[in-house]
């Protein structure tokens, strides 16, 4: 028995086989039963079949165009096709360890690389490209009929449990969690995406776990311990008990029913609003379930990873708006328009060949290109979101929300862009009604400057996750630094208040949306803060009532004052736990 120590990202613990996916090769590995070996076999052979006759049409073609001398750079992987060391040796690995032909022809690139690495004569070093080449051509023929990982994941077991170096929320929302009981990642902090996913999915997941993905073996017993920060490999007779009998007494810590239907006020009757952060349109019946008043946070970029929405569609995506708008009713929705950087905007394009919206210009490592940034770079992408937008608004209580806004011109530009867009509708004979306009506060800048922003939106997002990694400068996906990503910093506190006293002052609302919010101490802290809107994970609702029902708006207060004054996070832990430990006792 091993037990790797991770970050807890959501509560649970589940047991199963482990099954490895390395995101970053694209490769997928897990056990096969022992019927099933001749078929991975056979799998393996159309493969080098597939490859054999595209290498021949690709040195046909070049003879025709180039010349024989240029085609014959394609010999060598013909040869190695052939090579005893190649496919034969992949088949060997399937038989020995039970494994999926992707990952054996994997296993071969690594063992034939490792080989050439020690060759000093650069020209043989040089083959090692080519290796790399045939290796990418056999597993892109393996694929052939399996479109996506989740094709993939279902031929797994029930009982599966995905160990990866990481996770992206794209696939994440592709896997079939009914099968896969719980995951664990090398990479990842809190505050990571897929972490955000992983709580609204209720999986339980421990990431952070360093080379998880690489020390387990695919098929191996694992345990997923969501609560208690851990992934235990090989485990004992007895942790086999301890997770039975956890699954049996696993009741809800609050009674979810009683608490959804009852609006959230602390002790002493001060309201507070809870809305939920969604990522896609069916969540909006777990939001509902859960007892938001509203969508704090929808995030309107996982459009990106669904079949059935094609982003250049404006049709398709006022559908999904107008769907949301009034199955929310009347509660209001904020959309917050594409949050994606560069690549993701450029694979999107890629895999869906949306080619009006390549970048002519060099791309580049324009890092930070991001959200409304991105969208008022690439206006014709920004205005079909914002003419969808426009058109569902008359269909319920819709706000319109900009991310990683780092200035005023931004918001300048960007509602011209939308008092445009509200005008050529009109020209069209559709009515739009006035739709509030905000900002995501995530950037230091936006931060410092919130008395100047307020002046020119209708209302505030403070969103932590990200303003915490900008002011710490903490990357929260980076697991070698996750430790500083700290939401109690007093810096980070001394930002909230300065936000929230600019909207104050503008009498504008302020709402925070973070995963700060999802955590019912930090969330009593905000409320003592002065914050009276929150948005989170829709599971987390029903407790940040329970909480706020046990809590006294005074005592928060005086609470957030001395914490105020605090210069370490540790200090400010401590009054914070000590506080609310006082604030529990004293309502039994
Ligand atoms: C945030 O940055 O706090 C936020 C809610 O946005 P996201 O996590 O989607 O970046
Ligand atoms: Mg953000």
């Amino acid at each position: 028995m091993r037990r790797l120590t991770g970050i807890g990202v959501s509560p649970g613990i589940v047991v199963g086989r482990a099954v490895i996916m390395i995101q970053r090769a694209q490769v997928l590995r897990y056990q096969i039963p022992p019927g099933r070996m001749e078929h991975e076999i056979s799998r393996l052979e159309q493969s080098r079949s597939r490859s054999r006759q595209q290498l021949a049409d690709i040195r046909e073609s070049l003879a025709r165009r180039r010349g024989r001398k240029l085609a014959s750079l394609f010999d060598a992987q013909f040869l190695m096709l052939d090579d005893p060391m190649v496919i034969p040796r992949a088949a060997e690995i399937i038989r020995n360890q039970r494994v999926n032909a992707e990952w054996a022809v994997q296993q071969v690139f690594h063992e034939l690389s490792a080989v050439f690495d020690e060759v000093a004569d650069p020209y043989l070093r040089e083959r090692r490209g080519e290796i790399a080449d045939l290796v990418g051509r056999l597993n892109m023929n393996l694929r052939q009929g399996l479109e996506t990982p989740r094709d993939l994941l279902r031929e797994l077991d029930e009982s599966s449990v995905l160990i990866a170096d990481e996770l992206t929320p794209s696939l994440a929302a592709q896997v079939d969690w009914t099968k896969v009981r719980g995951f664990a990642t090398d990479a990842g902090s809190r505050t990571y995406h897929t972490a955000i996913l992983a709580r609204s999915l209720e999986v339980p997941a421990v990431v952070g776990l360093h080379n998880a993905s690489r020390s387990i073996e695919a098929g191996q017993l694992v345990v997923v311990d969501g609560s208690g920060n851990e992934l235990i490999v090989d485990p004992s007779d007895e942790v086999l008990a301890g997770v039975a009998r956890h699954a049996d007494d696993r009741r809800p810590a609050v009674n979810v029913d009683a608490e959804r239907r009852r609006p959230a006020t602390t002790a002493d009757g001060v309201r507070v609003r809870l809305d939920a952060n969604i990522e896609f349109p069916d969540d909006l019946a777990a939001a509902r379930y859960a007892g938001a008043e509203g969508i704090g946070l929808y995030r309107s970029e996982f459009l990106f990873t669904s079949a059935a929405c094609d982003i250049a569609d404006e049709d398709q995506q006022y559908e999904i708006y107008r769907g949301m708008l009034a199955g929310m009713a009347p509660g209001s929705v904020t959309i917050r328009t594409f949050d994606v950087d560069e690549d993701q905007l450029a694979s999107y394009v890629a895999n869906r060949d949306v080619s009006a919206w390549a970048a002519k210009e060099d791309r580049g490592s324009r890092q930070g290109l991001r959200g409304l940034r991105l969208s008022l770079s690439r206006p014709e992408l920004f205005q079909v979101q914002l003419r969808a937008l426009l058109r569902a608004a008359g269909h319920g209580a819709l706000r319109i929300m900009f991310p990683f806004v780092s200035g005023v011109e931004q918001v300048r530009d960007a509602r011209r862009l939308v008092t445009e867009t509200a005008a050529e509708l009109a020209r069209r004979g559709e009515s739009v009604p006035p739709v509030p306009i905000g900002v995501m506060i995530e950037v230091p800048a936006a931060a410092y400057t919130a008395d100047l922003l307020a002046r020119e939106v209708d209302f505030f997002t403070i969103g932590t996750n990200d303003l915490i990694q900008y002011c710490l400068a903490v990357d929260r996906a980076d697991e070698r630094v996750s430790r500083l990503y700290q939401p109690l910093h007093p810096a980070i506190l001394r930002m909230i208040v300065m936000v929230r006293r600019a909207a104050a002052r503008h009498r504008i609302p302020v709402s925070l949306c973070g995963e700060m919010a999802s955590d019912p101490a930090l969330l009593a802290l905000l409320v003592g803060l002065g914050l009276r809107e929150l948005s989170m994970t829709p599971g987390a609702i029903p407790i940040a009532k329970q909480v706020l029902a046990e809590a006294h708006s005074g005592e928060l207060r005086a609470m957030a004052r001395r914490i105020l004054r605090m210069a370490t996070v540790d200090e400010i832990e401590r009054e914070l736990f000590s506080a609310l430990a006082r604030l529990s006792h004293a309502g039994e």
